[in-house]
C-alpha cells in the first residue's frame, strides 16, 4: 500500500488506540491491534478491512472530535478501505474505475442495457420482442438461449477471475508476515463470522448508525441483502440444473424451487437494499468517508434494480412487456456482474480475507486444541 494521508492518519489512530484500548471489546479490531507494537501499511489495510463500520468505537471514544486528538476511527478506516480496493484491483489499470465509481457503474449499465436491447432487437422480429409468449421456451423465444449463456458466461466469469485475483493480491499483501497455519478450523472460524456479521454486532448491542443509541437494523438489513443474493444465486444454478441435466426447460411453475428461491432471494435482496440506501441518507455522516458514499449507493442501486426487474418479470411474465423486461432484467444482470470487482461489493472479498487472517492469528495453539 502506498504511504498517503489515509494511511498515515489510521496509523496515528491505531497508536493513540493501543495505548488507550477502552473498546477492545467491541470487535476485532482491537484484539488484532493488541498483538501488533508498529504498524505497517500492511497491517493497516488488514486492520481496515477488519473493520465492520459498526461505529461504536467512534461514540465510544473520549478523544473523537471535537477532542483536539480527532480519533475518528471509523472514518480513518473507511478511507484506507477505498485506498486498498484502489491498490488490490485487477487487473491494476482499472483500479482507476473505484475513483469515479458512480458515475461508471452508470454508464456501465447504460451500456448493457442499450447493449441488450439492441441485440434483442437485431436478432428477433419485433413480435416476438413485444408479444405474448407462454410455455415451454417462452424465454428463449425472445433471447435466444445460447446468447443469454455466452453473455452471462463470460461476464460472470469474469468478475469471478478479477475478484479471485483481487483477494491474491490483498492476501499476499497483508497476510505476508503471517506464521500460524491457515487451516480448515480457521476457514470454520472466518467463515462464521462473515455468514453472521459479528463483527457488525458493536460488543453485542449492535450499530450506532445515527447517533449513540444502538440498533441491530443495518446487520439485519445487510444479511437480508446478502441472503437475498445467495437465494438468487442458488435459483439460478437449480435452474441451470434443471435444464442441462433433468431436461426441464423455463419458464418453471410459480412453486417450482428455481422461482420459490428466486422470489425469497428477490423480495430480501429489495428489502436489504432499500433498507441500507435509506440508512445512508439519515445516517450520521461525521463517521463516514464521502470517498466510499458514491461506490455504496451504486451498488445498492443496481442490486435493488436486478430485483426489481426480477420481480416484475416474473409477475407480468405472461403478458406483452415480457421480452422488454427480460432485455431490461438481463442487462442489469450482466451491468452487475461487469462491475462487481471494480465497485463496492470487493469489500465483503477483502474482508473475508481479513476474518481468515484474525481467525489465524487469534487460533489457540495445537497443544491447546488438544486440551479443549
Ligand atoms: S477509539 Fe478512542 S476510546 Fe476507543 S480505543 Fe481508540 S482512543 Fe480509546
Ligand atoms: S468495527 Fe466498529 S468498533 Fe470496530 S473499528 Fe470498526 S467502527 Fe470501530
Amino acid at each position: 500500500m502506498r504511504d498517503g494521508d489515509a494511511i498515515d492518519e489510521a496509523r496515528r489512530d491505531m497508536e493513540v488506540c493501543n495505548a488507550c484500548r477502552y473498546c477492545e471489546g467491541y470487535c476485532a479490531v482491537f484484539p488484532a491491534m493488541e498483538l501488533r507494537r508498529e504498524f505497517s501499511n500492511a497491517d493497516l489495510s488488514y486492520l481496515a478491512n477488519l473493520c465492520h463500520d459498526c461505529r461504536g468505537c467512534f461514540y465510544a471514544c473520549q478523544y473523537a472530535p471535537p477532542h483536539e486528538f480527532n480519533i475518528n476511527l471509523p472514518q480513518a478506516f473507511a478511507r484506507l478501505r477505498v485506498e486498498s480496493y484502489r491498490e488490490y484491483a485487477w487487473p491494476g489499470p482499472l483500479a482507476a474505475l473505484f475513483r469515479r465509481n458512480g458515475v461508471i457503474v452508470s454508464l456501465v449499465v447504460a451500456f448493457a442495457l442499450a447493449g441488450v436491447l439492441l441485440l434483442t432487437t437485431e436478432l428477433q422480429t419485433p413480435s416476438a420482442v413485444y408479444g405474448p409468449h407462454t410455455g415451454t421456451g417462452a424465454f428463449y423465444a425472445v433471447i435466444p438461449l445460447g446468447v443469454m449463456i455466452a453473455a452471462g458466461l463470460t461476464t460472470f466469469g469474469y468478475a469471478v477471475l478479477a475478484l479471485a485475483m483481487g483477494y491474491a493480491r490483498f492476501w499476499r499483501d497483508t497476510a505476508a508476515g503471517l506464521s500460524q497455519r491457515v487451516d480448515l478450523s480457521v476457514w470454520r472460524r472466518a467463515l462464521g463470522a462473515a455468514a453472521t456479521l459479528r463483527n457488525l454486532s458493536g460488543g453485542g448491542f449492535g450499530c450506532n448508525d445515527r447517533d449513540e443509541s444502538f440498533s441491530g437494523m443495518r446487520r439485519w438489513l445487510h444479511h437480508a441483502m446478502f441472503y437475498g443474493f445467495v437465494a438468487c444465486f442458488a435459483a439460478t444454478c437449480v435452474a441451470t440444473v434443471y435444464h442441462h441435466v433433468l431436461g426441464w426447460v423455463a419458464p418453471y411453475p410459480l412453486f417450482s424451487v428455481p422461482v420459490v428461491l428466486g422470489t425469497v432471494g428477490g423480495i430480501g435482496l429489495l428489502i436489504g437494499t432499500t433498507g441500507l440506501l435509506i440508512l445512508k441518507i439519515v445516517r450520521d455522516p461525521v463517521p463516514g468517508a464521502r470517498e466510499l458514499l458514491g461506490g455504496d449507493v451504486a451498488l445498492l442501486l443496481l442490486l435493488a434494480a436486478v430485483a426489481a426487474t426480477g420481480l416484475l418479470l416474473l409477475a407480468l411474465r405472461d403478458g406483452a412487456a415480457m421480452g422488454v423486461l427480460l432485455a431490461v432484467h438481463l442487462g442489469f444482470v450482466l451491468a452487475l456482474f461487469l462491475v462487481l470487482p471494480y465497485g463496492k461489493f470487493v469489500h465483503g472479498i477483502y474482508r473475508l480475507g481479513a476474518l481468515v487472517h484474525y481467525a489465524a492469528e487469534t487460533a489457540p495453539a495445537r497443544s491447546e486444541r488438544v486440551i479443549e
